[in-house]
């Protein structure tokens, strides 16, 4: 039979990350578990290997610690030797839920963030500074911190390395409400990790100064909007630099999980499909799209 590969998927404890180690070690990879929590992350484990999947391992991983990052990298060093699939899962919201308007609202914020709650309530959800922090340190440079410590290891991938960066719809190009930026974003035979860092940077500052609308910056979930579309920008100038790697990121649908308080309309299932195609594809495959679950879309 063909080697065995080995993948890493971060932020996999639950939700679309978990179904896609799952769907992953039924195919046959050996997968590397991760979580920031220890404790739920060996639960997930456990869940899978209860249901014959031996395949799995787990290994803490907190996307925001260098610390944790480069233990994560020196374990698969010295276990597996090499790497042959990194799935970038792991993602925050940007914002928080203000549980007191909930509450003056008579709905139980539990019920509500359990998705058991039928009134979906906007004026609830709001970026606060440091959660949309959270959110790019999460979205963006935990990917960008993660792969660049895998990298030497994906290298050493004798069936051709796979990187999927998980995005979403948000991310894309036409959403960008100020045409500056949007071209910037787009233009990807100039486009610097510099230049995104700027433009993250001014995000963070605009914010600081309440100027976010006035700036053009996204009116929906402003910090995960440009959290992600910065990720699609580094995916691109990555798959550019690595030419034989197959390096692309994915909307994977909108998924019924907790990061959406159970609004979405698609099953874990079907939110790991895309995921699990780009980490699965075959020799050759596109390197440097963007998917809409499984179908090749426009940034
Ligand atoms: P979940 O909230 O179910 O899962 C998010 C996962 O990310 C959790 O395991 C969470 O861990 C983990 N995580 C958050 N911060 C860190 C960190 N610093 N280090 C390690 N892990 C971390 O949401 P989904 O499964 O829906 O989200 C998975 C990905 O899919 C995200 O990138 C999201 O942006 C993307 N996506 C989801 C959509 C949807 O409709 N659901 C639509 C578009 C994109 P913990 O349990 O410890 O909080």
């Amino acid at each position: 039979g063909s080697p065995v590969r080995y993948a890493v998927v971060t932020g996999a404890n639950k939700g679309i990350g978990l179904e896609t180690v799952r769907q992953l070690a039924t195919a046959g990879v050996t997968v590397i578990l991760t979580a920031r929590n220890e404790k739920r992350g060996m639960d997930a484990t456990s869940l899978l290997h209860q249901s014959g999947l031996s395949n799995v391992v787990f290994h803490q991983l907190d996307v925001q610690d260098m610390e944790s990052i480069r233990s994560l990298a020196k374990f698969i060093e010295t276990e597996f030797g090499r790497l042959d699939i990194l799935v970038n899962n792991a993602g925050a919201s940007g914002v928080v839920v203000d549980e007191d308007g909930l509450r003056a609202l008579n709905i139980d914020p539990a019920d509500w963030l359990a998705g058991r709650a039928t009134n979906v309530v906007q004026d609830v959800i709001k970026t606060s500074y440091e959660a949309a922090k959270i959110c790019l340190d999460t979205n963006y440079y935990g990917v960008k911190n993660v792969t660049e410590a895998l990298l030497a290891l994906l290298q050493l991938s004798t069936s051709g390395a796979r990187i999927v960066n998980v995005s979403s719809l948000r991310s894309e190009l036409r959403r960008v409400p100020d045409e500056q930026r949007r071209k910037e974003l787009g233009a990807i035979d100039t486009l610097t990790e510099e230049k995104i860092n700027a433009i993250l940077q001014q995000f963070l500052h605009d914010l600081k100064n309440d100027a976010l609308e006035a700036n053009g910056w996204q009116k929906m979930l402003p910090a995960y909007s440009i959290s992600k579309a910065t990720l699609n920008a580094y995916t691109r100038i990555l798959a550019k630099k690595y030419p034989d790697m197959c390096i692309n990121c994915v909307h994977p649908g909108y998924v019924n999980t907790d990061i959406n308080w159970h609004t979405g309309t698609m099953t874990v299932e079907e939110g790991a499909q895309g995921p699990v195609m780009l980490a699965l594809l075959p020799q050759g495959g596109p390197n440097g799209c963007y998917f809409d679950r499984t179908e090749v879309a426009e940034f």
